[in-house]
């Protein structure tokens, strides 16, 4: 499975979500579901 370890938006930490299957951030409020991420959008920001 595919998942972000920075947040794309703000490149805070990313927290894993106790359902196991969503990171958000809490800075920003940036969330994304586990697997749907697009590797892509990480090479942009960094
Ligand atoms: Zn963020």
């Amino acid at each position: 499975m595919k998942h972000l370890e920075i947040c794309p938006n703000c490149h805070s930490k990313l927290k894993l979500h106790s359902d196991g299957e969503t990171q958000y951030c809490s800075t920003c409020e940036y969330w994304t579901k586990i697997g749907t991420v697009r590797l892509d959008s990480i090479m942009i920001y960094e």
